[in-house]
């Protein structure tokens, strides 16, 4: 590289510089070219810098041992390996982890790590800030919509779970942080290009290495979606059902009335890559009295004839101000038994981080701040229903 033409690019202060973890490869390859990398190098310094941001998490220029020192240097004036601000980080009695990131001034993002019991975990990500879509027993969806994350700030909240877990580099064995779900807050099929790009940065090889049958995108059934993510991510797809008749669905997930439940089950047939290796889950959150009788479960059945499928079902985890209240442990069991009795797995989801607001629904940043007093009611009165 020649040091005259980089020296010419002018210099950027701290809060100019560009932030380089979460960003593509191409877009990498672009900043290096914007200070002056002789295009020659540029692949090469591209896969270097790649190599070192993703594959073994460097947050200073200088750990970068196979970059001389002058470029070493000149990287450091114009860029930046820092993350975003945690802003808050509880960890929950059953080892859930929620963090609350700043990934920008009013742009505050929750992402959940999910301890297995085996030795994995999956990091709940988000894909917007806040949802368009009001379903009725979602937390998120009180939150107004504030924006669509970048592919960066996606990319960014894997890379902050592994720095607090202390999972670099990549090659290191039995990395607690083996999948990733898009069921934080937000729709990702509303912000599908940012989800995709995101999905090629952590499923890179020489990278995170995050393989992409580990990766799953849920929805609420943005049907024109579904099938572009499949050819473009390979992804795993789940659809948030939750009912199998359009009445019902409706009323609790407004979506099904732009997109009815027979157009996304053809989405859904349509699946790139869907085999019985390679099924749909269906998630279905009990809400007593609404959707978990017996009829509910058979309508659930006959819908999901001929698609490889498999159910999740899903307590309701209440939230300050929701409508509804968790089905009983024996109508969930019943309700299980017959859906597996019809040939598809239907594993309850057991609830995690519910004492932090981290379980599935809860999610709300900037939300209103649960006096501890209000948790340990709600988490009696789940305790009274099991
Ligand atoms: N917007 C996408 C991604 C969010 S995933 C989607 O809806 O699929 C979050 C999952 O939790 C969804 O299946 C959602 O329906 C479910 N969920 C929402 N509120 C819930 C609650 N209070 N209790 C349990 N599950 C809930
Ligand atoms: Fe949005 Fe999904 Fe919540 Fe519905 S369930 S409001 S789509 S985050």
């Amino acid at each position: 590289m020649s040091a005259v033409i980089i020296d010419n690019v002018p210099k950027k202060s701290a809060e100019e510089k560009i932030r380089l973890p979460g960003l593509s490869r191409a877009q990498i390859k672009q900043h290096l070219s914007d200070i002056g990398i002789e295009p020659k190098k540029l692949n090469m310094r591209t896969s270097q810098l790649f190599q070192w941001i993703y594959n073994f998490g460097v947050t200073d220029f200088e750990d970068m041992t196979n970059v001389a020192k002058p470029l070493r240097t000149i990287l450091a004036e114009h860029f930046t390996l820092a993350r975003p601000e945690i802003v808050e980080k509880q960890v929950s009695v059953d080892g859930t982890r929620k963090y609350l990131t700043r990934m920008a001034p009013g742009i505050e993002v929750e992402s959940v790590f999910i301890p297995d019991v085996s030795r994995t975990g999956a990091l709940c990500v988000s894909s917007q800030v806040g949802c368009t879509l009001t379903c009725k027993f979602c937390h998120t969806g009180t939150q107004k919509l504030v924006r669509n994350l970048t592919a960066q700030e996606i990319v960014l909240q894997i890379m902050m779970a592994r720095d607090d877990l202390g999972e670099w580099p990549t090659t290191q064995e039995n990395r607690k942080l083996s999948n990733i779900v898009f069921m934080g807050m937000g729709e990702p099929l509303y912000n599908t290009d940012n989800v995709a790009e995101a999905i090629d940065t952590m499923a890179d090889d020489t990278g995170m290495a995050i393989g992409r049958r580990r990766v799953t995108v849920s929805t609420s059934g943005v049907v024109p979606e579904i099938v572009p993510l499949g050819s473009r991510t390979n992804a795993m797809l789940a659809i948030s059902l939750h009912a199998a008749n359009d009445e019902l669905r409706e009323k609790i997930m407004p979506i099904n009335r732009k997109y009815p439940l027979s157009e996304l089950m053809d989405a859904c047939r349509n699946y790139p890559g869907l085999s019985n290796a390679r099924r749909i889950t269906f998630e279905y959150v009990m809400l007593k009295g609404v959707n978990d009788s017996p009829k509910h479960a058979r309508e659930l059945i006959k819908l999901l004839r001929g698609v490889p499928a498999k159910v999740n079902l899903i307590p309701f985890n209440p939230w300050p101000g929701s409508d509804y209240e968790c089905s009983d442990w024996e109508t969930i069991e019943h309700f299980g038994d017959m859906i597996n009795k019809a040939g598809y797995a239907a594993p309850i989801r057991t609830p995690r981080g519910r004492d932090i607001l981290a379980a599935c629904g809860q999610l709300k940043s900037e939300s209103e701040k649960m006096r501890a007093s209000e948790l340990r009611k709600m988490e009696k009165q789940r305790l009274a229903q099991e």
